[in-house]
């Protein structure tokens, strides 16, 4: 695991080495040590497949408590309901959420290439390894097990063994389903923006 934990942007410059800290234990510990134990085997499989395919995948981030969260930047939920390991969510120990991305590349755009060829590999190849991208292009970086209750959310119960016909259909379903928080602000239907906001918490669930 502490292969693939490269030093890939500046979020692991500064902002796990100080929840770290903040945690009182060593970086590779936090941030690695964090996650659920059969995420992590089914994550390491995932990305030495990858690897044997000739991708260069790379973490980061993977575990993240309540005050890493809170640090985070980009597309995140709220502090305490990360799936990356928020209290809510079990906290130390129980991240069920990675983000993945090519480390191959001299630049940034060399990398943003690669890491694209990344997550289609995931998408192809992922389930199979019991991974997968509950947000697809709205988070593509992040993944998670295919059993956990973030990707079913999302995407659907996800068997390998139904018809792919089915599946598709399936996938398609959960995909334009919308998650139960907006669903109830329809309900209401009281304002149009408690709408837009439950909308704009869903797009931000990781
Ligand atoms: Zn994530």
């Amino acid at each position: 695991m502490r292969g693939f934990t490269k030093l890939v942007d500046e979020d692991f410059g500064w902002k796990d080495p100080k929840a770290a800290e903040h945690a009182g234990m060593p970086m590779m510990d936090y941030v690695i040590g964090g996650m659920d134990r059969s995420f992590k085997r089914k994550l390491f499989r995932a990305l030495l497949a990858a690897e044997a395919a000739g991708l260069s995948p790379g973490i980061t981030s993977a575990f993240r408590d309540d005050y890493r969260q809170s640090i985070a930047s980009g597309l995140k939920a709220a502090s305490d309901r990360s799936y990356h390991g928020g209290s809510s969510r079990g906290g130390y120990g129980h991240g069920m959420a990675a983000d993945i991305v090519s480390t191959k590349g001299d630049n940034r755009a060399q990398r943003w290439v690669s890491t694209e060829a990344l997550w289609k590999w995931v998408d192809a190849n992922g389930k199979a390894l019991g991974i997968g991208r509950p947000y697809l292009d709205r988070d593509p970086p992040h993944v998670g097990p295919i059993d956990g209750q973030e990707y079913i959310s999302r995407r659907g119960i996800a068997d390998g063994k139904v018809a792919a016909h089915v599946k598709s259909r399936k996938v398609r379903t959960a995909a334009h389903a919308r998650p139960p928080k907006a669903q109830a602000a329809r309900v209401q239907k009281s304002s149009a923006k408690s709408q837009k906001s439950a909308q704009t918490a869903s797009k931000r669930a990781t």
